[in-house]
């Protein structure tokens, strides 16, 4: 396996805050990886230690084996898309995206060609005359990812790169997006604070959580086997079980999660958990249906079709023992 990004306890530092905290991270070559965590946890401060914008105030970054401390962005062979995509508005779309290779001297008919593959790479054939200010938020973004892809980098950086777009074109480009880096076969980090979109692109994700990382692992072990109480409640909406009640349903005395798609609703008698319906949530899929037990507030999912409880009605809950994870910390 060879290793494109590595850390090796990297910190940054500004001033007082530690944006990124002692962070020691391995990024396999092709490698879909992203980097989920709420606003303010290191995500994009990490993204421009990779690019070089930014040095780390201890630690070593490499790529590909060597240390870039003392390489200077444009030296790394990794590339960027924006949020705000960063377009040049006077520039045509073709000229935007042979930027980077004019700035290499490299001659305007090559250029052109090159942009061409390229904007057909991104399904923007015929559209390389117009100026960004005539296309749509996605086709913006599909620009901003053809400028990247065309100064052929080893690792492509995206931070937040579909935040701007609506639910429905950012489904779309998501699909569009973990295509593409298959075909490529290029290392893909993409920063989000969305936990569906992480969980639904990435073949490997962390999980920051103030300047460091709480979890590392594939989106199933992240969702499945949450290592601590913030990976849980971040990730999905877990429910999150005190030790004490951990204890009485049969498991360790530990804070436990358990997902609301676990846990079914039965009548009281038959169940090892009752309480009373407090809440009834429509999802669209499912109904989140929240119970007050003894002890917890716990939210299950009961899928459209089934049956729902009245709203104050005593239910039970039943669920696999399996499905009770514990957790490492609280
Ligand atoms: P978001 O999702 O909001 O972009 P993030 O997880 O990417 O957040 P960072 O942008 O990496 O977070 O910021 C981490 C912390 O470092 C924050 O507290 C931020 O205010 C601080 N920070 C980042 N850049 C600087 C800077 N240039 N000067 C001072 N503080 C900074």
């Amino acid at each position: 396996m060879t290793v494109a990004v590595e850390f090796a306890s990297v910190s940054r530092h500004f001033g007082t805050v530690r944006a990124v905290d002692e962070v020691d991270l391995s990024i396999a070559e092709g490698t879909f990886f992203a980097m989920l965590g709420p606003s303010g946890s290191g995500k994009t401060t990490c993204l421009r230690l990779i690019s070089g914008f930014e040095k780390p105030t201890h630690g070593a970054i490499r790529i590909f084996g060597q240390d870039v401390s003392n390489t200077p962005p444009n030296r790394r062979n990794v590339n960027t898309v924006f949020q705000d995509y960063a377009l040049f508005p006077h520039l045509n779309v073709r000229e935007n995206v042979g930027y980077g290779l004019m700035v290499k001297g490299v001659g305007r008919a090559t250029r052109n060609a090159r942009a061409e593959e390229m904007l057909a790479l991104v399904k923007l054939d015929g559209f390389g005359e117009r100026k960004p200010g005539q296309l749509s938020g996605g086709q913006r973004q599909r620009v901003a990812l053809a400028r990247a892809l065309v100064n052929e980098p080893r690792v492509l950086l995206l931070d937040e790169p579909l935040g701007a777009l609506d639910l429905k074109l950012r489904e779309a480009m998501q699909d569009e997006l973990k295509a593409l880096q298959k075909r490529l076969g290029i290392t893909f980090v993409f920063v989000t604070h969305d936990q569906t979109e992480a969980l639904s692109m990435a073949d490997r994700l962390a999980v920051f959580n103030h300047g460091k990382i709480a979890q590392i692992g594939t989106p199933s072990e992240i969702y499945a086997q949450p290592r601590t109480r913030f990976v849980a409640d971040f990730v999905g909406s877990s429910n999150v079980l005190p030790p004490k009640l951990a204890q009485r349903l049969g498991a360790a005395p530990k804070w436990s999660s358990l997902r609301p798609e676990a846990l079914r609703l039965t009548d009281t008698r038959t169940a090892a958990l009752a309480g009373t319906v407090t809440g009834l949530r429509y999802l669209g899929a499912g109904t989140r249906v929240t119970v007050v037990v003894t002890g917890a507030e716990l939210g299950v999912l009961v899928p459209t079709g089934s049956p729902l409880p009245e709203q104050g009605a005593e239910v039970g809950i039943v669920f696999d023992a399996a499905d009770l994870h514990p957790m490492e910390e609280a």
